[in-house]
């Protein structure tokens, strides 16, 4: 396999990569070194990094210089652990993935299939014109790559039926092919900001983290009406709404999972709407219609009901407990407790009915 030789300007675009922090290294600074002023550039396309996450929930792609943008990744996620905010970490690895998916899209071919290839670990093949069968597409990838990702989009879209298949494999346009690995360049930016451990910060930089402070927005708060039971919900719902809360990014089933469940358990559009609108990538009208569309109010008028439990054990969204018993939906979850509760508050209210 031939490795392309990386260029600054790459490293300064994709500054995730093995070869950035290679660079990093060989120029032997410490946090201290960077914290002075000949390195203000540094901070403050850091700190801005982290501002347009919370303001804009994009991270802009300019290059001004490079050398900058490749020290700043790095320092933005220090300054993004040290604000302690889990909110903000979801927000700010969103904000980078949607910067990483712009870039990749007008990159050149080679560097893309190195990218996905050392960072994804997906083989993908670029379609030559000369192959003269599918000249309207960029790249191919094998179906199960295809499918381990495009199961987390509901759009009818990503269906394998409404795509390009051809000897195995998968045809795609570059848009199409990016958006696919959105939630792994997320994945991949959150990794680094869990595992990160972070030192002692020199005053000039505790001062960037309590300004980022300020700024970001306040964690998410969940209706008072989901507040009032979240006790009855089953496991999987519970992780979702957790996730929600903490301001992860859910993944596609998750978003499905708690939307069914919400809405056969007669929840409102409102009430689910309010649960999504401090996610990191939320959109009010996307939302919206996705939520009326799974409640049966738009489209063939078809209510969703809940994935069963085996369809979520296949998208690794089941975190069974004991009380889940052998049921096989998570509507069916705690029907038998709270029926049982429903009769012993009724034999209770009639004894006392006639005690009186
Ligand atoms: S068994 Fe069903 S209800 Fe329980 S966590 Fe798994 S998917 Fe949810």
């Amino acid at each position: 396999m031939i490795l392309l030789e990386l260029g600054v300007e790459d490293l300064a675009k994709y500054p995730f990569l093995k070869e950035a922090g290679n660079y990093i290294r060989e120029r032997g600074l410490s946090l201290e070194d960077i914290s002075q002023p000949d390195f203000s550039k540094v901070i403050q396309r850091a700190k801005k990094r982290v501002l347009q996450a919370i303001r804009l929930r994009e991270v802009s792609g300019e290059i001004d210089d490079p050398e900058v943008e490749i020290f700043s990744f790095p320092l933005a996620l220090m300054l993004v652990k040290a604000t302690k905010l889990d909110h903000l970490v979801s927000r700010f690895s969103l904000a980078e993935a949607m910067r990483v998916e712009k870039l990749l899209e007008g990159e050149r071919e080679e560097l893309v299939v190195q990218i996905f290839r050392n960072v994804l670990k997906i083989d993908l093949t670029p379609v030559k014109v000369e192959e003269g069968s599918f000249p309207a597409f960029n790249y191919k990838i094998s179906i199960m790559d295809y499918l381990k990702r495009a199961t987390r989009f509901h759009d009818i879209e990503w269906k394998l039926v409404n795509r390009v298949v051809y000897q195995g494999y998968v045809y795609l346009k570059t848009r199409q092919l990016i958006r696919l690995i959105r939630q792994e360049i997320d994945d991949m930016i959150r990794g680094r900001l869990k595992d990160l451990a972070v030192p002692r910060l020199p005053e000039s930089l505790e001062k960037t983290v309590k300004e980022i402070a300020m700024f970001s927005p306040p964690p998410p708060k969940m209706s008072d009406r989901v507040k009032v039971t979240p006790d009855r919900y089953p496991p999987c719902v519970k992780t979702a709404l957790d996730m929600l809360k903490k301001g992860d990014n859910l993944p596609h089933y998750g978003r499905f999972l708690l939307t069914t469940y919400l809405v056969n358990i007669g929840s409102s559009i409102e009430e689910v709407m309010s649960l999504y609108s401090r996610s990191p990538d939320f959109n009010e009208r996307i939302t919206k219609y996705q939520v009326e569309h799974i409640a049966g109010l738009r489209g063939g008028r078809v209510k969703y009901t809940c994935p069963s439990c085996r369809t979520l054990v296949t998208h690794s969204f089941c975190f069974k407990t004991k009380e889940c018993d052998d049921i096989k939906n998570p509507l069916q979850f705690g029907r038998q407790k709270f029926q049982g509760e429903k009769r012993k508050g009724k034999k209770g209210w009639m004894k006392r009915q006639q005690r009186s």
